[in-house]
């Protein structure tokens, strides 16, 4: 399926919780989170609906993401059912890996394609300062455990932000150490990301060249979407940027948002879109679902404007509730 910009839409990063054992400072706040009610959750069943309609639409590729995806019951036997769908070539996850050593040999079993593990430092006092929980042995447990399984495309995610201790080089040397990809996100200016000061692509490039020698830009496709990768020499895996900030991405965008209480959503930073749930639990037919999913495309912005501070119609909700 093609928005009103001529772009293909073709992967679609589901959300099957806003729930969360951490709260990492950016995203979720330690206090005062109002979960979304059960009811209000789309069920399994409901999201392998809406994802059949997405696929018979084109959409061939799925991410699985949350909050964290893991820490919702039976998330494997949906997964499994996800992969099974007619049109669907590839299915993702995305996890902060704490409860991923528990999980990961079913995840194989399941032959999930590729695994993000948000990581945003190996130092395990500042990790328990950004996550506020003490669990970064069980989540690089979980990261050691993935590695046994080659077949499945491990990239790390690390969110840099202006504190010496969280050490990029460190991070970066993953990949070096490790045949992963690592990556490192630019803060958005989203829920809480609005509150931390903002550490640029350039910035966080320049601490890894003067560890590592030159990056070395790298034309290959290794992923989904938005970030660029660049070798060092004698590195096992790439070292790759997403930064929303420095180097807007929006013309090549190729996504769409489905949250866990089913919105699609058509743009990162805008509330535009459509409540497929409510459609769905209104008796809408698939071809019904199918015709608002195609109207919400074409209400797809153009761009995102993260630069600008106030932007009518932004998104009011933080990443846990969006699904990152
Ligand atoms: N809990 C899972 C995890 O952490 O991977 C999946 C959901 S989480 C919202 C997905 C990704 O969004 C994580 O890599 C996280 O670091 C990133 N994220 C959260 N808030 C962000 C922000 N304001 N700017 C950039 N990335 C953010
Ligand atoms: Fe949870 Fe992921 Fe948000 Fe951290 S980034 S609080 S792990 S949803």
């Amino acid at each position: 399926m093609k928005d009103t910009f001529n772009r293909k839409i073709e992967y679609v990063r589901i959300s099957v919780t806003d729930r969360c054992d951490l709260r990492c400072q950016y995203c979720m706040p330690e206090n005062g989170v109002k979960s979304i009610p059960h009811n209000d959750i789309l069920s399994y069943e409901e999201i392998l609906r809406i994802a059949r309609c997405i696929a018979h639409l084109g959409v061939s590729r799925i991410k699985i993401t949350g909050g964290e995806p893991l820490v919702r019951l039976g998330v494997t036997g949906f997964i499994g059912e996800i992969k099974k769908l007619e049109g669907i070539e590839q299915v993702t996850l995305t996890t902060n890996a704490t409860q991923l050593a528990d999980y990961i040999d079913k995840l194989a079993e399941l032959k999930i394609d590729g695994i993000n593990i948000s990581m945003d430092t190996l130092n395990p006092e500042l990790y328990k300062k950004i996550t506020g929980r003490d669990s970064f042995y069980k989540a690089f447990e979980g990261f050691k455990k993935a590695l046994e399984y080659p077949d499945i495309k491990l990239k790390i995610n690390c969110v840099p932000m202006e504190i010496p201790e969280q050490n990029l080089p460190e991070i970066a040397g993953l990949a070096e150490d490790y045949p992963v990809h690592v990556r490192f996100i630019e803060m958005m200016p989203i829920g809480l990301g609005r509150n931390f000061p903002f550490k640029s692509e350039m910035d966080t490039m320049k601490e890894i060249e003067r560890a590592y020698g030159p990056l070395i830009p790298y034309n290959g496709v290794l992923g989904n979407g938005p970030s660029r990768y660049y070798s060092i020499s004698g590195f096992k895996g790439k070292i790759g940027f997403i930064s929303a900030m420095s180097h807007k991405f929006c013309d090549f965008c190729n996504r769409v948002r489905l949250t866990a209480d089913g919105r699609l959503k058509t743009c990162l930073q805008y509330e535009v879109g459509v409540n497929l749930k409510e459609a769905m639990r209104n008796g809408a037919s698939d071809e019904e679902l199918e015709a608002l999913v195609l109207m919400a495309l074409e209400s797809k912005p153009k761009e995102h404007r993260f630069e600008e501070a106030l932007v009518e119609g932004r998104e009011t909700r933080s990443m846990f509730q969006i699904g990152g």
